[in-house]
């Protein structure tokens, strides 16, 4: 089962989520649990909770349909020391938002070095932070997502995912989330079936499709390797839909959430029709 969506509003609260997914005839939804520009946030009311508990059961959404995603602001592989802990207290506060939630999984950026560190160590930080965070909290899964490599973000080829996950201690706690804009920025070349055969062999080759916890299925402004983050609407931009149809026929990508983040939220059901219709 493919489960569709895109990232939702939560305005006047995460509990309005689903009921704004369920419009767009989605079966998947992404949703910030807080504001994303903002380092802290009031905690979750038992009323929210309870009513977002109560919408996914009326539209049945469950756990592994949903992917929040934490705050812009949070760099788990910061090379000094106050704001890497200021970081990692909002990560774990995000998880525990999650938990609170009934969700099993939270979407974030890896991080980036800022120029203040290597790769290397930049890497065994964002793991470390993802070891002290999962240790104080429960249930929910770190889901690392690809970044395009954008400045100093690191995350942008398969072996920095590889290189945090083997530094995870607890296996079952970590993910991933395939940024299909991200990947084609940062030079992953999917616009063919042979393409797309291609980098997701070396993908189960070097992380593996176990650990592949939901997608985000963008086209890109912007060309193979630039490594610019901009997304655009299916078929509008430079990765075009063969990726898309072939992702919608692939096992491989069954029972995990595939959000759209692309820019016109006017065409998400429209897009999210287009996807169900893609399949065979
Ligand atoms: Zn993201
Ligand atoms: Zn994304």
């Amino acid at each position: 089962m493919k489960y569709i969506g895109a990232h939702v509003s939560a305005a006047g609260g995460v509990e309005n989520a689903p009921d704004n997914a369920h419009k767009l005839g989605a079966t998947a939804f992404a949703v910030f649990t807080k504001n994303q520009r903002q380092w802290t946030a009031k905690p979750l009311t038992d009323e929210s909770i309870a009513a977002f508990k109560a919408n996914c059961k009326k539209y049945n959404y469950q756990p592994n349909q949903i992917l929040p995603h934490d705050s812009y602001l949070i760099n788990l592989g910061h090379p000094e020391k106050e704001p890497l802990q200021k970081s990692r207290n909002a990560f774990l506060d995000e998880l525990q938002r999650c938990d609170q939630l009934g969700l099993d999984r939270l979407n974030f950026h890896p991080g980036s070095h800022l120029k203040k560190t290597t790769e290397e160590k930049c890497l065994a930080t964002i793991a470390e932070s993802i070891n002290w965070a999962l240790d104080k909290s429960k249930g929910v899964i770190a889901v690392i997502e690809n970044t395009a490599g954008q400045g100093t973000n690191l995350g942008f080829s398969f072996y920095h995912l590889k290189s945090i996950i083997d530094k995870v201690k607890d296996k079952s706690r970590v993910g991933v989330c395939i940024d299909t804009c991200h990947a084609f920025s940062a030079g992953y070349d999917f616009k063919t079936k042979a393409g797309f055969e291609k980098v997701f062999k070396e993908f189960d080759d070097v992380v593996g499709f176990e650990y592949l916890k939901g997608m985000h299925l963008n086209d890109s402004k912007k060309a193979l390797g630039s490594r610019v983050d901009r997304h655009e609407s299916l078929g509008a931009g430079t990765i075009g839909l063969e990726l898309f149809e072939c992702i919608m026929n692939d096992s491989r990508f069954d029972e995990i959430p595939m959000v759209l983040e692309t820019p016109n939220s006017d065409i998400w059901a429209e897009e999210i029709q287009l996807l169900k219709n893609m399949q065979r």
